[in-house]
């Protein structure tokens, strides 16, 4: 695994690893939440009658939500969507998203954030989403792990990814953190896509359904296949990250 700490080093021209933050992103990483999210999307574009791509949702994932409902709208009626028609699609696909999904904290998630705390690194949260029923749970689910100066949200920035701006701000909450100081942890494309514009060392996840080719086109450095198999890596991660040097 070396050589990928190597290559991202060289690639971006640091001499080391500088760790003060890990960051992840939430669903599909920290919640099994994404079968729920693909199941209502689908649904909500079924009785619109809206066509979308096989795993649309899985590729999409992690876009803002006005982001995404527009481009839907372009391809299948020509034109964008009123903020009305985004307010309204929103709304009914987050109705049948309550009555989906699980809460489910993805297995092994809560080691690996216990286990980066243990570290002295502090978690950050970068999520695009503004699903209030999630973002409420995290206390509950991860009690300790995250405050609302470590999470940034759709609430947090102009731009959602694969803008580098969440990641950026990630960067930011963390203590005005350089890329070299933190890593991400994410599942999507265009998460994977952002953290990597944002100049930070990517580790996928790849939770979905997704090819792992798609991961690591997007820029990801190593992907794992479950939270339980990160967490079993994050020791030699830690270590490899503090103590290459170019
Ligand atoms: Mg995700």
């Amino acid at each position: 695994m070396d050589e990928l700490f190597i290559h991202y080093l060289k690639t971006k021209r640091w001499t080391h690893f500088d760790l003060k933050a890990v960051i992840f992103d939430m669903d599909g990483v920290l919640y099994d939440s994404m079968p729920a999210h693909d199941l209502s999307w689908r649904e909500t574009m079924d009785e619109l009658g809206l066509k979308y791509l096989p795993n649309e949702f899985y590729f999409q994932e992690g876009r803002l939500a006005h982001d995404m409902i527009s481009d839907i709208f372009q391809r299948n009626l020509n034109r964008g969507a009123t903020p009305e028609e985004v307010k309204s699609v929103y709304a009914r696909k987050s109705e049948i998203f309550r009555q989906y999904n699980n809460y489910e904290p993805m297995p092994g998630a809560y080691e690996t954030l216990k286990y980066v705390q243990k570290e002295g690194l502090t978690p950050i949260l970068v999520t695009g989403s503004r699903q209030a029923t999630l973002l409420d749970q995290l206390a509950t689910h991860f009690p300790g792990a995250f405050t609302p100066e470590t999470m940034v949200t759709a609430f947090n920035v102009k731009r959602g990814k694969p803008h580098p701006e969440p990641f950026l701000k990630g960067l930011e909450m963390g203590g005005n953190l350089h890329a070299n100081q933190a890593i991400v942890i994410e599942n999507a494309p265009l998460g994977i896509e952002a953290a990597v514009k944002a100049g930070i060392f990517t580790i996928a996840v790849n939770t979905g359904p997704l090819d792992d080719t798609v991961l690591t086109g997007s820029g990801a450095s190593i992907v794992f296949h479950s939270m339980p198999e990160l967490t079993a890596a994050m020791p030699e991660i830690l270590h490899l990250a503090r103590t290459i040097r170019v």
